[in-house]
């Protein structure tokens, strides 16, 4: 009625509000709302002589659980007088968790990294998520409605009937290797799990298909094995020397001086090898631990230039162009030496004419040493690439792993310094390196070495 005492309800009203006939009728309609506003803004509304269609609302039954409902009303005039209300409830509630369950999965689905495609039977795309946007380039818009064969190069037709066929019978498909074609036209390999769709009855209606890129796995694969074959192939030879080398001696009986440099050069090449291939395992890992001590950079570039050239196949000079004071900071020294040791023997490797130049400065910040040689450059585009993990130019005229220049500038990293080149093709490289005194954060101006690190050289 007007003051909102129930009068009247149905069966319906009452199973649905869990109250018997006799508690329900007499009662303040206010009383079976969970939400005050909402049914006082009901009441208002109805009082001015709106009609209600649909009016989303809450009810809590009377074993205090909530229901939600849609409320369509108006009210009865005698009069001029408002006499009362006709209020048809509907419950909404398991539509409405449906409606939640639903956009909460295609939450899911549009958030993850894998293409998620449904198709009917017959091969139509019904569904068509963010991922598979990304991965093969057509809008939803675009892919809906169209034939799965969109993606599927024409070479690979015949696969899709067979997988057709066993998703009729019911079969699940996992982790089905193949290829597919993007809207650009290229080529994308990918990783199919397909599942039939059953409807209520069971009966299969479609096919869910999940696509996850494996190209950038794959690319790693291809590096891993690449790798292993380079470096089964570039201990091998040094081996194959050392061997031929002990064996010439144990022939003639007698010590050979050049058989014995060879085979000390073999062997630090073969050691250099292995600590590369260690020290990738440490960046991996991220198990990169400094042992910085005080460090003169002069006489370490020195010892570095000496060794390289010495243990060069045809003995060249390394020029050491340097200050007549030394250059200190607390760095690591081993490491310093392998960073410095690969630019030379790089030099040596890519440049086989011309002088090699070690240049050493010393700037208010920073230390600064450059390897420059006169060998045939580094195009723009791969001067980057190079300092990839396996990263090699494409006319790399040498045998090598692509692991140097990437340990070099984690090394050169860890200590807060910079290493890059600067190279002009058919002028030559030269790959520079700027190395902080001192850790960040420390004293920036006089970093007091003593203190923080045990001397050791
Ligand atoms: P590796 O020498 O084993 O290939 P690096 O990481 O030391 O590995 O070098 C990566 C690549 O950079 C080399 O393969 C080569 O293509 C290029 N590179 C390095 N140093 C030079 C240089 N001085 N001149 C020309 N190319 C170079």
């Amino acid at each position: 009625d007007a003051d909102g005492i129930i009068q009247w309800a149905n069966r319906a009203e009452l199973e649905l509000t869990g109250y018997r006939r006799d508690e329900y009728v007499g009662r303040h309609i206010a009383d079976v709302h969970a939400d005050a506003a909402t049914i006082a803004d009901i009441l208002a509304r109805l009082a001015r002589g709106e009609a209600l269609q649909d009016y989303p609302a809450r009810l809590r039954r009377k074993d205090g659980s909530l229901r939600h409902v849609v409320i369509s009303s108006n009210a009865r005039w005698t009069n001029g007088a408002f006499s009362h209300t006709r209020c048809v409830t509907r419950d909404v509630t398991d539509q409405r968790r449906a409606d939640e369950a639903m956009t909460r999965l295609a939450a899911i689905v549009d958030s993850t990294d894998d293409a998620v495609i449904g198709k009917t039977l017959d091969g139509m795309i019904t569904s068509w998520n963010l991922a598979a946007e990304r991965l093969y380039g057509y809008s939803a818009a675009e892919a809906i409605g169209q034939p799965i064969t969109l993606i599927v190069p024409p070479e690979r037709r015949d696969e899709l009937a067979d997988i057709m066929a066993r998703l009729r019978r019911g079969e699940r498909i996992a982790h089905h290797e193949t290829e597919r074609v993007r809207r650009d036209g290229r080529r994308v390999e990918v990783s199919l799990s397909i599942s039939p769709i059953r409807d209520a009855t069971g009966t299969i209606i479609g096919a869910s298909k999940i696509a996850r890129d494996i190209t950038e796995r794959r690319a790693a694969e291809q590096r891993r094995q690449a790798f292993l074959e380079m470096l089964a192939h570039d201990l091998r030879s040094p081996l194959t020397a050392v061997r031929g080398y002990a064996q010439l001696m144990q022939r003639r009986q007698a010590f050979n001086q050049r058989a014995t440099e060879a085979i000390i050069a073999e062997a630090s090449r073969m050691g250099r090898l292995v600590a590369d291939v260690l020290e990738m395992a440490r960046l991996d890992a991220a198990r990169l631990e400094l042992r910085r001590a005080e460090v003169d950079l002069v006489a370490l570039a020195r010892r570095c230039a000496e060794q390289s050239s010495l243990l060069a196949h045809h003995e060249r000079e390394v020029r050491v162009d340097a200050p007549d004071e030394s250059i200190i900071g607390a760095w690591d020294a081993d490491r310093l030496a392998q960073v410095v040791t690969n630019l030379i023997d790089n030099a040596l490797k890519y440049a086989p004419d011309g002088p090699i130049v070690v240049r050493l400065e010393r700037q208010p910040n920073q230390a600064c040493l450059a390897v420059s040689d006169q060998g045939p450059g580094i195009a723009p585009a791969e001067q980057e690439r190079i300092f990839e993990r396996f990263g090699r130019a494409a006319e790399a005229t040498a045998s090598g792993m692509g692991l140097g220049l990437y340990i070099s500038r984690a090394l050169v990293d860890a200590h807060g310094g910079r290493l890059w080149v600067d190279s002009l093709p058919g002028h030559g490289s030269t790959f520079s390196l700027a190395l902080p005194y001192a850790l960040p954060g420390d004293a920036a101006d006089a970093p007091s070495l003593d203190a923080k690190v045990d001397r050791q050289t």
